[in-house]
């Protein structure tokens, strides 16, 4: 396993030799050391995506594509190695990280491999005796910023479209956890990514992230995290006017209808919040009941809740692992006694497991609290198995409360009818709705918010956009001009 900095397509030490630690959250153990990028680290990694980034940009884009494809079969041929250090290193569930993160990985890679080539410009139907041709151009250098809730997963977000549409690419993983970022970094180097065009600079936000932000020769910040830290790069990125793209926090609305099926609902609900120990931007941690099947729906809720198996993430048979931080279950912790000391009735949950064999990781009990829609804990962003209940009587007061929040990322409806499921998804302030279901994410579906959710989107021909400039190029080819100045 590489420990190292990836730059220029060699794992290198820091230039001063400094490391930190990254441990398991099942235990607090120390998993590995790693070397830790500062300023000098991050121009260092610039500077060889700077230098790779004419040949890449030029390099045929079927060519870009193609190396993009072997990436997703190496990741495929590596996947359970690649999951187990995921789960290491986050606490997210084996069962997870080798079901579906790891295969969502290699399947955005194979996307945007496939993206490559197909990304094409358009010839604008401008006056006669005229050529406009309109093509997508890389940016140069791009930096990216990403947390630690589904790391594996997001250097293929950033990597895919970014590397697709030729640029050459800086990013740094969370300090909290860097792994798998420098596992697929390793991977790409073994297929034959030419020096450069990947680098990996795993280290502090205040440090390498600030950096990354400041550089004067990054073309683009592509972040994914908080929206306090999110308010941070926008504004440091006005400083050089480089671009910027945020993926921040959520709050998600999940509205059950009276005429929803109710087990559907109760699986999909429990899915929503729970997957990933409520770590996840799009978690539907607000669940909005109509109040006549309020009673019916939580019982089998609570009874769902209760059951899921906590336990550690290497286990295959593990539905619900620790959180990723101790510095993280402090946090969950805090909301859990603020929505105590705002008048939240806990439904289930709210402790760490009994478990003693758990008692030296980060674990919560998956935990339901009903309380009003204006608390504290109904209005931040937790980030943790904590999921917030209200009811509704009428449709317009079920959208008021899901779009009561300043975060608009996803949200998701249950019904029976047609026309509610519309209407109601119409009218839902979010980037994403998922109708009789939750948090379904594809390559090709754009996935990004709005309001303190941030703007951009990652995925589809949106992501391709967000990589490239439209460069319109006029051909005079028969046009009898009148002249400007008539002498
Ligand atoms: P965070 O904002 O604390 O950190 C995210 C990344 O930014 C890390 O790599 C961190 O080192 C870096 N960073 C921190 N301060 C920085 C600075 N001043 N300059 C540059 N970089 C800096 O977030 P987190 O705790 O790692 O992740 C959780 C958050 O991410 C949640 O709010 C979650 O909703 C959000 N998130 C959003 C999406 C999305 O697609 N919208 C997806 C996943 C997570």
């Amino acid at each position: 396993m590489q420990t190292k900095l990836f730059i220029g397509g060699e794992f290198v030490d820091a230039a001063d030799g400094a490391t930190f630690e990254t441990l398991d959250p099942h235990d607090g153990s120390v998993l590995a050391e790693v070397a830790e990028a500062k300023q000098e680290d991050v121009d260092r990694a610039v500077a060889s995506a700077k230098t790779a980034f004419p040949r890449w940009s030029r390099l045929a884009a079927a060519d870009r594509g193609r190396l993009l494809l072997r990436l997703a079969d190496a990741i495929e041929g590596d996947a359970p190695d690649l999951a187990m250090l995921e789960t290491c290193d986050t606490g997210h569930p084996l069962r997870d990280t080798l079901g579906l993160d790891v295969q969502r990985t290699a399947a955005t890679f194979r996307y945007f491999g496939g993206m490559a080539d197909k990304f094409q410009g358009t010839v604008v139907p401008v006056e006669q005796g005229f050529l406009d041709y309109v093509v997508p151009v890389a940016l140069g250098v791009v930096g990216q910023i990403v947390p630690w809730n589904f790391p594996v997963m997001f250097v293929s977000w950033k990597l895919g479209p970014a590397l697709a549409a030729g640029n050459c690419v800086v990013l740094k993983p969370s300090e909290i956890t860097p792994l798998s970022a420098l596992r697929i970094a390793e991977l790409a180097a073994d297929i034959g990514f030419p020096p450069g065009v990947i680098n990996m600079v795993p280290g502090y936000g205040t440090t390498a992230g600030q950096r990354l932000v400041d550089h004067p020769d990054v073309a683009k910040l592509s972040f994914t995290g908080s929206s306090n830290v999110g308010r941070q790069i926008a504004r440091g990125a006005a400083e050089t006017l480089k671009q910027v793209h945020l993926e921040l926090g959520g709050k998600g609305a999940n509205i059950v209808f009276d005429d929803a099926n109710l087990a559907a609902a109760v699986n999909g609900t429990a899915f929503g919040i729970f997957h990933n120990q409520g770590q996840a931007c799009i978690a539907a941690s607000r669940l909005i009941v109509h109040e006549s099947v309020k009673d019916e729906f939580l019982d089998r809720l609570v009874a769902l809740t209760s059951s899921i198996r906590l336990g550690d993430p290497k286990d295959p048979a593990t539905e619900m692992g620790p959180l990723t931080s101790s510095l993280h279950r402090d946090r969950v912790r805090f909301y859990l006694e603020v929505a105590g000391d705002e008048g939240g009735t806990v439904l289930t949950g709210g402790k760490a497991p009994q478990d003693a064999s758990l008692a030296s990781g980060y674990y919560i009990e998956p935990t339901i609290v009903e309380i009003g829609p204006e608390a504290r804990a109904a209005q931040e962003e937790v980030f943790g198995p904590f999921l917030v209940v209200h009811t509704f009587k009428t449709d317009a007061e079920a959208l008021e409360i899901a779009n009561g929040t300043a975060y608009g990322l996803g949200a998701g409806l249950w019904t029976s009818d047609l026309s509610r499921a519309h209407v109601v998804a119409r009218e839902l302030r979010v980037g994403m709705v998922w109708v009789n279901s939750y948090k379904r994410v594809n390559p090709g579906s754009p996935f990004g918010g709005m309001g303190v959710s941030g703007y951009g989107r990652e995925m589809g021909f949106e992501a391709m956009r967000e990589y490239t400039e439209p460069k319109a190029t006029w051909i005079n080819i028969d046009a009898a001009l009148p002249p400007f100045y008539s002498r």
